[in-house]
């Protein structure tokens, strides 16, 4: 079945790696079945929504890989809303309320001393048209509750399993705010309905949500879509990421230089009965993804272990797919430094120990050694031979071998201990400019 899924987010921050899991899932689920991604902006809170937050969800959309078939604003829709709220005012599933929030907290607390559960009480269904005329004079407006069923709302969750939620544990959710504005919950049914999507994949902060919008879906005559709710994440030490989120945005990992792939990778396979491991494109995560291989269990995330695997990722990457990004570099270079690299950026590092100032380190009791060998380079023109070619001479000649034959050379040519390997470095490095080191 050719899966219409959403990801919905709020233009009112950019989104972290939370989010961009939420939206991979989707993805991944859409594109599996040969299905859509529709993009959805909820700004229905026209206050905090920007457009510059929407655009950097875009921009992170297509930095992830992700191509939606469909773009819509909430914000474009209040008049679907609105004729929506008004067919369930006129039929009683939309109820005025006139309790201010003092009102409503004192209430609570009342419930709460006697051990009752926090419920609304729905004191407002008993207003007469005569009450609310007088409490509209005295210049209340009201807030619109939605009227729960109060049955077991059950569904296959394609994550978690049978759900069942007794509404009547519930109170009866405000849709509509006392100045007209929405809350998120029925505009997210109205699209859902509206724009055919058939799997809702969210986090499990949205649980309890999923009872109430079955039923509001079902009040509206429409058929429920399916359901899948994920774990969320939580960071090394198994607790929520919500302190640190700023630093975990995905513009922030983009202009960290990490790989999207590896982003993607992670976030794709982190709680899931898979091992996490680099992916070069989307193909084998496709090919691999169910939603059923999902854990209930918090996923991990750990900043360290992505960095990882954005190194693990670079140390396969062929040249084709980062030349463009290293305009001024050549395939052999690539192929010698994309071992010994976390970030792509890292490349500079290698640049200049291949052609920058280098102060090489050769220790007094190698200076000797260090000076036959570079009586001993071979002409050019050099080649991945060329290294080895030398070291038998300079082994020949000295009788030294393995570590104290090769440290001292690459400390002298590189002024480092550890790196990439030398047999791909020297070339690079070329005969003059191993001469200069070497002596
Ligand atoms: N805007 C909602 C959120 O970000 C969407 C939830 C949903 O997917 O229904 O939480």
């Amino acid at each position: 079945m050719a899966a219409i899924v959403r990801f919905a987010p709020s233009p009112t921050g950019r989104i972290h790696i939370g989010n961009a899991r939420t939206a991979i899932l989707n993805w991944l689920m859409a594109q599996k079945t040969g299905g859509q991604f529709v993009l959805r902006y909820d700004d229905t809170d026209t206050a905090r929504s920007t457009q510059e937050y929407a655009e950097g969800i875009a921009t992170d959309m297509a930095w992830l890989g992700i191509r939606p078939a469909r773009v819509e604003w909430q914000s474009k829709r209040f008049a679907r809303y609105d004729e929506v709220s008004n067919r369930l005012r006129a039929e009683g599933r939309l109820y005025p309320c006139y309790e201010t929030a003092e009102e409503l907290d004192y209430r609570r607390k009342r419930q709460q001393s006697r051990n009752l559960p926090p419920i609304y009480d729905r004191a407002a269904l008993k207003l007469t048209g005569e009450d609310r005329a007088k409490l509209e004079a005295q210049g209340r407006k009201p807030h619109w509750r939605f009227r729960l069923d109060g049955r077991v709302v059950e569904w296959n969750d394609l994550i978690r399993g049978p759900q069942h939620i007794d509404t009547r544990t519930l109170s009866d959710p405000v849709l509509v705010r006392e100045d007209g504005s929405y809350l998120y919950t029925l505009p997210s049914v109205i699209d859902d309905i509206d724009f055919g999507i058939t799997h809702v994949i969210r986090g499990e902060d949205h649980v309890v949500n999923t009872a109430v919008q079955i039923e509001i879906t079902e009040a509206l005559g429409a058929g429920a879509p399916a359901y899948a709710h994920h774990s969320l994440l939580v960071g090394a030490d198994g607790k929520g990421l919500s302190k640190r989120l700023g630093s975990l945005s995905i513009a922030s990992m983009r202009e960290g230089g990490l790989e999207p792939m590896a982003v993607v990778s992670h976030a794709a396979l982190l709680g899931t009965s898979d091992n996490i491991h680099p992916c070069a494109d989307y193909t084998e995560l496709v090919d691999g993804f169910a939603l059923d291989k999902l854990s209930r269990a918090p996923a991990r995330f750990d900043e360290q272990e992505l960095l990882h695997l954005n190194a693990k990722l670079l140390h396969h990457l062929p040249w084709d797919a980062v030349k463009d990004r290293l305009p001024a570099d050549s395939e052999a270079f690539w192929l010698a430094i994309r071992g010994n690299i976390e970030k792509l950026s890292d490349a500079a590092t290698w640049r200049a120990v291949v052609s920058g100032k280098v102060t090489p380190a050769i220790d007094a009791e190698d200076a000797d050694f260090i000076a036959t060998a570079r009586g001993l380079l071979p002409p050019e023109p050099w080649d991945a031979t060329s290294w080895k070619v030398w070291t038998e001479a300079v082994k020949a000649a000295t009788g030294r071998k393995g570590k104290p034959l090769f440290m001292p050379l690459r400390k002298a040519l590189t002024g480092l201990e550890h790196g990439p390997e030398l047999a791909q470095l020297l070339p690079l490095i070329g005969r003059q400019t191993a001469l200069e080191r070497l002596g």
